[in-house]
């Protein structure tokens, strides 16, 4: 069922307007249709009641929690626009909780922060459209662009870094996630990898290196595949 993020105007349910498009126009939704809202990070069966202006009811909570027991944040490089819209699309799904776009020594792609904000907005949409189609009760939050060294700022319990010069050794991921007891974040460096500099950087900033198997990937595919092998771990714990 189609679901929607909205917000309280005082005690009015309030959709955003390209929702209300959607509902009314694509959906071509009637008095009476029920649809699914999220509102205040808990998510509800809700009636309408009128169509112009939109006017809903709560037909009963739904009680279905999709988020991740720990959060899970991803530092992910500067990269093509359109790398970057798989990633906040595939990692919405995945369930991130929030990417961090960093700007590293060999990016190949360089923005300014005005420039990032215009992409940013895009994102956000992105990442929108992805919670509601998989059913999340959170929206994957994009973070300013920061620059490498501001990673510190942003540290959680377990912090991991995606290492392609340990591809080949048994992977340390699981190992790693062993005594989670809260946040935790993952960093995969740009096409070029990450600098010798970089890396130290991170260590000394207690992450620990894991592998992501033995072949080298993309970065995309980094930060997919460990969201994913990190989400389905614990999930399952
Ligand atoms: N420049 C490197 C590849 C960089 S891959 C080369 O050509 O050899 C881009 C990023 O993806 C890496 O910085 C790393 O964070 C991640 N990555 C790719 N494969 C990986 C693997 N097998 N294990 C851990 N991290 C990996």
């Amino acid at each position: 069922m189609q679901r929607y993020f909205v917000k309280y105007n005082n005690q009015d349910i309030e959709f955003l307007e390209s929702d209300i498009h959607h509902i009314t126009n694509v959906m071509r939704f009637k008095v009476g249709d029920e649809i699914e809202i999220v509102l205040e990070e808990k998510a509800y069966l809700v009636a309408i009641d009128n169509l112009h202006p939109l006017k809903v009811h709560i037909v009963n909570p739904i009680l279905n929690d999709s988020e991740l027991p720990y959060d899970l944040r991803v530092y992910f490089p500067l990269t093509k626009s359109d790398k970057a819209e798989l990633v906040v699309q595939k990692l919405t799904e995945i369930g991130v909780s929030e990417i961090i776009f960093y700007r590293a020594s060999r990016s190949v792609v360089k923005l300014t922060n005005e420039d990032f904000n215009k992409k940013k907005e895009r994102y956000k949409k992105i990442a929108k459209e992805a919670s509601e189609q998989c059913h999340r009760l959170k929206v994957l939050e994009i973070s300013d662009l920061i620059n490498f060294k501001d990673i510190k700022d942003h540290l959680a319990s377990i912090n991991l870094l995606a290492y392609e010069m340990d591809a080949g050794k048994t992977s340390s991921l699981y190992h790693e996630l062993e005594n989670i007891n809260g946040s935790i974040s993952l960093i995969v460096g740009p096409e070029g990898g990450l600098s010798e500099d970089e890396v130290s950087y991170l260590t000394s900033l207690n992450f620990k290196r894991v592998s992501l198997g033995k072949r080298i990937l993309r970065c995309e595919t980094a930060a997919i595949y460990g969201a994913s092998v990190i989400s389905s771990y614990i999930e399952q714990k």
